[in-house]
């Protein structure tokens, strides 16, 4: 059998730990004898980091905007823990927030459904997409630790060197935190751009929601330009896709999400979309069953598996235990990303290698074969728990009747 070709290089991001460990695997039982891979590599595992003083997170990101499509591993986001177990030189920011900001896009998330397992909302039969947006507040701050008997401002000098004035907080009675946060009118106005385009395409609702009662600029800014980017440029393709924009409180959407039956995006400001796409990963069965896709205004792609680096399995894994790890994630990044890689550069062959992929995996979850994560939510009867590479193995066995 010949190899299927590729003509442009997917930019492919390695990582750490599990997650790491899997990366190989795929490529190795799934990818490699099927396609003549075409990757420029970039090598996201902290160590890596560290010695590059983290630029090669940066240029991972630029060639992505090079190449328009990346596939990306999980990667440790530093913390103080971290810092002794790899003896780093800084506490690195987290890739994703670097890569995000350097692509100004928007994360979509999505559940891969399959059958036999049904989320802990039993009425959730629809997938539920979140719509994270990828750039600024809390993950793009400032902050300090105040000490007793400071003043603290918000300042901002206009061109001309005129400086208006706000009082935060007077620390005279004891020492605390504050934090300075911001967001950029074109970055929200992609945001929802990409969010409407995204709702066209698949044919879903978008609800968007902030706490703009509380936050009556910085929030309420947000409301604004969704409102007026779909009033001027969206609202007749709604009507006639015959889907909704919706509108309101963040306290309000989380109800109404859980008495929802899913089937549209959940628009959410970058914090809110970090914390409700677990909740909402988990409740429609496993983190590992989620995939997320980065999406930049002008259209460039990177792929992702939703989960972090599973360090819980790793330190089995190098005890020489067997770990019973979920790839699927991980396989549906990698399949997301080649067929993007061929609907871009017209090769409908790596296009149906991506679908095949897709099927076989999801095949033998429903044959009953899966990771322990899933054997513990799945209703099927002679289900069969396999560790790690056997299910790799497993997809393999049905991938090569579907190719
Ligand atoms: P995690 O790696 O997602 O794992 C949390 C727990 O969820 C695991 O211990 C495991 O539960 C379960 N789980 C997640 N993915 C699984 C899979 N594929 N198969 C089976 N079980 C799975 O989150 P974390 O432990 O909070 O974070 C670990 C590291 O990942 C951190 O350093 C963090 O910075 C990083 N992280 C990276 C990304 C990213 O790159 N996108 C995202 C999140 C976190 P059990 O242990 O109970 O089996
Ligand atoms: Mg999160």
């Amino acid at each position: 059998m010949s190899k299927i070709k590729m003509t442009t290089p997917l930019v492919e991001m390695d990582g750490d730990e599990m997650t790491r460990i899997i990366w190989k695997m795929i490529k190795d039982i799934l990818l490699v004898p099927y396609v003549d891979l075409k990757t420029e590599y970039y090598d996201l595992g902290l160590e890596n980091r560290n010695e590059t003083d983290d630029r090669v997170t940066v240029e991972s990101a630029e060639a992505t905007k090079k190449y328009g499509v990346a596939v990306k591993c999980a990667t440790i986001t530093p913390n103080a823990a971290r810092m002794t177990e790899y003896n780093l030189k800084e506490m690195w920011k987290s890739p994703n927030g670097t890569i995000r900001a350097i692509l100004d896009g928007t994360v979509f998330r999505a559940p891969i459904l399959v059958k036999g397992i049904t989320p802990y909302i039993p009425t959730w039969t629809k997938p539920i997409t979140i719509a994270r947006h990828a750039y600024g507040d809390v993950y793009k701050n400032v902050e300090m630790r105040v000490d007793e008997g400071c003043k603290a401002e918000l300042v901002c000098t206009d061109k001309d060197g005129n400086e208006k004035r706000e009082l935060i907080y007077d620390f005279s009675g004891e020492p605390g935190i504050i934090q300075g946060l911001h967001n950029r009118d074109n970055s929200i106005s992609s945001f929802a751009r990409a969010c409407f385009n995204y709702a066209l395409d698949t044919k879903q609702d978008v609800w968007f929601a902030t706490k703009d009662t509380i936050s009556k600029k910085y929030d309420h800014r947000f409301k604004d330009i969704f409102q007026d980017i779909f009033d001027a440029e969206y609202k007749e393709k709604f009507e006639a896709a015959g889907i909704e924009y919706f509108y309101t409180l963040i306290d309000d959407a989380v109800a109404r999400v859980i008495r929802s039956e899913g089937g549209y995006i959940w628009a959410c400001k970058n914090y809110d979309g970090d914390v409700m796409s677990d909740m909402v990963a988990t409740a429609y069965g496993s983190l590992a069953m989620m995939t997320s896709v980065l999406v930049s205004p002008d259209g460039i792609y990177e792929y992702e598996a939703a989960h972090g680096t599973v360090q819980r399995h790793y330190y089995k894994y190098l005890k020489g235990e067997k770990t019973s790890t979920n790839s699927v994630a991980t396989i549906f990044a990698w399949s997301g990303a080649l067929r993007k890689r061929g609907e871009l550069d017209g090769l409908p062959e790596l296009m149906k290698f991506a679908d095949s992929l897709e099927k076989a995996t999801i095949q033998t979850i429903e044959e009953g074969v899966m990771t322990g994560d899933l054997a513990a939510l799945s209703s099927i009867e002679n289900k069969r728990t396999v560790d790690t590479e056997s299910f790799l193995k497993a997809v393999n066995e049905r991938l090569v009747k579907l190719v």
